[in-house]
């Protein structure tokens, strides 16, 4: 798309605790359903499943990518209807300013979450931004051939913040890293998208991160932080509210103006 100007022709976002705040009760809800498949399917005991989960995260990027790499035969579809199918989607409103927001960018917007792909549509509707996307890049993308395999290590799972699965990201999105602005909560995320080239920005923390090139509070701060997203060239009409208010005001100064003053 042409957004002369602008320093960027593509915005990717991650989803859960990127696009709606942490302290929501998502994360947590599904911290416990984690720690629930752990010990109800796979017969870890009660008070180990906390750390283990920990350490399945740390190390290989998710419970279930941990479990297959260990050997446990995990049907990918059932591990997210288990841990996704049951979080308490209610406890997500609908974003108006948020929707405002993303309209008004008139870039490419990509959805690229480790989620699966009915988690992340549930999530969209919610939020009242299921239209605003372009593309969803999710777990099965990442994945396409995880359920034809034979044995749970035949295929790894393949995750954000893995180069794998952020070059198979950057295929499907069929984007130019260096012209593209990619947004995710989890510093190990942004520092692999700073390795791919990418140009990147965490969100929801106090403080920048190093591979981290802007930092946001929330995302609805986007357009403060990163105004160049909204820099078009002389002869592209503005879709940007805050250009087209700019250029209101500027209209009603001129307007009121005594010509010749
Ligand atoms: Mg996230």
């Amino acid at each position: 798309m042409d957004c002369c100007g602008s320093p960027f022709d593509c915005l990717i976002f991650d989803l859960d605790d990127t696009l709606y705040s942490s302290k929501l009760g998502i994360a947590e809800a599904l911290r416990k359903n984690i720690d629930d498949f752990l010990v109800e399917k796979c017969g870890f005991a009660e008070n180990k499943a906390s750390t283990l989960r920990v350490e399945l995260f740390k190390t290989y990027g998710s419970s279930l990518a941990g479990l297959r790499a260990l050997g446990y035969d995990i049907d990918a579809d059932d591990y997210h209807s288990f841990v996704h199918g049951r979080l308490p989607y209610d406890l997500i409103k609908p974003d108006g300013q948020l929707r405002n927001l993303l309209c008004s960018i008139p870039q490419r917007k990509i959805i690229f979450t480790n989620s699966d792909r009915v988690h992340a549509i549930k999530v969209l509707k919610r939020l009242g931004l299921e239209d605003c996307f372009d593309q969803i890049i999710c777990f099965e993308t990442m994945n396409p051939n995880l359920s034809k395999s034979m044995r749970p290590d035949e295929f790894p799972v393949l995750l954000k913040p893995s180069m794998d699965a952020m070059k198979i990201a950057l295929q499907a999105a069929n984007v130019d890293p260096r012209r593209t602005l990619f947004l995710d909560d989890n510093a190990r995320n942004v520092a692999a998208g700073k390795a791919m080239g990418l140009q990147t920005v965490l969100v929801g923390k106090p403080m920048k991160s190093k591979e981290a090139d802007y930092v946001l509070e929330n995302v609805n701060k986007l357009a403060q932080a990163i105004p160049e997203i909204w820099v078009i060239g002389e002869d592209n009409a503005s879709t940007a509210p805050s250009i087209n208010r700019i250029r209101s005001e500027l209209d009603s100064i001129l307007a009121t103006t005594p010509v010749g003053a």
